[in-house]
């Protein structure tokens, strides 16, 4: 049941039509840009077969094995086993990758939980739905998520300008729909299928639409085409960007130019209260191990500002300290969320078990909204150093060698390759056109913080504040609850 890297590598070899850089791209797993976060998917997969690691990645269940990271969460112990198969992936690479499947699927099993209500308004694909998940977790697919749109003026409706800003139904033919627009999609171009369903869009208040579309969409249909931005690995020397060089996951834009999806892959089709729903819940488990990757991150924020002010000398002055204790603060900050909302779990309306949904969400808003603030720690105690130190190649010559030398050996115990190591890291995880992109990525990349707050403000039992203020103003009966 579960798939071995050259399994998955075999399976993207599928005819798609992938572009970067104004070029055609035959295989995504022999690409330069591609095939470092290829290879650490196939790793991913490889790992849960190799005695080291494969209780870790992946359980028994009548006979076969799966994937920890798509198991249905039904109990505190399966949270606690999938937290610690994604600690056990990132240790694997020395860094972090979000979207190798474990962080999206969890859409699959809010769908799982809207089974009754996306029945109840439209019953003709429940047993789509149900295949569907079981898919996922039996076939071992790489499996994504597209949401947004480009989405065009926002001001307007879908209909009132190029109708294909918002993805939409176009024809429907005897074998399925054929559907027009476009999508942004993190991971398209080397993943298996992606559940595709609206973005935050003004939808208008009809009943039914041509917007409202949630269906399984495979990577390499005919008609899909993957526009993808320049990737970051292998683009500058990997001595001075040990992270960005080395792997890299390409977001792109698919374009869906009249794709035909078979009706046996179409979740659910034109009501907008069904998409409405989705939207809705959509995040209610996928932000846990979203969430748990920036914590993976602050614990590099801490570890090269740490090992900095050793080099330096600094730790013991106290200004030091307490810059060291605000990143701690942060970052147990997110592990209090996240190890209270596996504590503090609640059933989901299908009975699974969901991370404790307040908890989860307050938990997202913390560790996204205060990591620009906490990058600019780390980097205000990494020091100037981290953008002026010149790049390897001046540490290598034999002309130039000798004073990189000289001013970058701090003692005994730090040399200056190992200075030069240090801050290479440092600039690539704070000051680089990458640390750029990852810092919008958990800025937007599961949803704008708008949402995340319209989450928090959804999810948090207000209940509570508004009886201690009963009770102490002395409130009467006659103030709504
Ligand atoms: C690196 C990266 C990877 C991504 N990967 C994926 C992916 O894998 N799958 C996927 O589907 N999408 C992905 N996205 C897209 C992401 O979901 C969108 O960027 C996000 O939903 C915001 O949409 P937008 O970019 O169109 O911003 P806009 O909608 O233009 O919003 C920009 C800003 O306008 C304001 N705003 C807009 N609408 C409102 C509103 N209704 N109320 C209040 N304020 C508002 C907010 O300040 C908001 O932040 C990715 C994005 C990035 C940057």
């Amino acid at each position: 049941m579960i798939r071995t890297g050259d399994e998955y590598r075999e399976s993207l070899r599928d005819g798609r039509e992938v572009w970067m850089n104004g070029e055609r791209v035959d295989d995504v797993t022999a690409h330069p840009a591609f095939q470092p976060i290829v290879d650490v998917r196939a790793r991913i997969y490889d790992m849960a077969h190799e005695d080291e690691h494969r209780d870790t990645l992946s359980y028994e269940d009548g006979g076969g094995r799966f994937a920890v990271g798509l198991k249905l969460p039904r109990t505190r112990a399966d949270w606690w086993e999938k937290r610690a198969a994604v600690d056990a992936v990132m240790d694997e690479i020395g860094g972090v990758v979000t979207r190798v499947g474990d962080e999206t699927v969890g859409e699959m099993w809010s769908l799982f939980d809207g089974q009754d209500v996306l029945n109840e308004v439209d019953p003709r694909f429940a047993a789509n739905i149900r295949r569907h998940i079981d898919a996922v977790l039996h076939e071992d697919v790489f499996h994504v998520s597209a949401n947004t749109d480009p989405k065009g003026d926002r001001s307007k409706l879908p209909q009132e300008q190029d109708p294909d800003m918002l993805l939409h139904v176009v024809r429907e033919t005897d074998s399925g729909i054929v559907i027009r627009g476009a999508k942004y999609e993190t991971a398209s171009a080397y993943a298996n299928q992606a559940f595709v369903k609206p973005t935050i869009a003004n939808w208008g208040d009809a009943e039914l639409s041509d917007y409202a579309l949630g269906c399984i969409v495979d990577m390499g249909a005919p008609g899909l085409r993957h526009l993808c931005r320049t990737g970051f690995a292998g683009r500058g020397p990997a001595e001075d960007y040990p992270l960005s060089s080395r792997v890299d996951e390409i977001d792109s834009m698919i374009i869906f130019d009249d794709v035909e999806v078979p009706w046996e892959d179409v979740l659910f089709y034109r009501h907008t209260r069904a998409a409405a729903f989705i939207r809705g819940t959509l995040h209610r488990y996928s932000a846990f191990p979203f969430v748990q990757r920036i914590q993976r991150f602050a614990d590099m924020l801490i570890g090269v500002a740490l090992h900095n002010v050793r080099q330096t000398g600094l730790e013991r002055q106290q200004a030091v300290q307490e810059k060291l204790a605000t990143l701690a603060c942060y970052r147990e900050g997110i592990h209090a969320h996240l190890t209270a909302a596996i504590a503090l779990a609640e059933p989901s309306p299908a009975g699974l078990l969901m991370p404790n949904q307040s908890l989860l969400y307050t938990g997202r808003v913390l560790a996204c909204s205060q990591l620009p603030a906490m990058m600019h720690v780390a980097r205000e105690l990494c020091g100037g150093q981290i953008c002026v130190t010149p790049d390897h190649a001046m540490f290598a010559h034999p002309e130039t060698a000798p004073w990189m030398e000289k001013f970058y050996t701090v003692n005994d115990e730090w040399t200056a390759e190992d200075r030069r190591r240090l801050l290479a890291l440092a600039r690539d995880l704070l000051n680089s056109d990458y640390a750029g992109h990852r810092l919008t990525f958990q800025l937007f990349a599961q949803s704008p913080p708008f949402a995340h707050l319209g989450a928090v403000y959804r999810n948090f039992d207000f209940s509570g504040p508004l009886d201690v203020v009963r009770q102490a103003a002395g409130l009467s009966e006659r103030v709504p609850a």
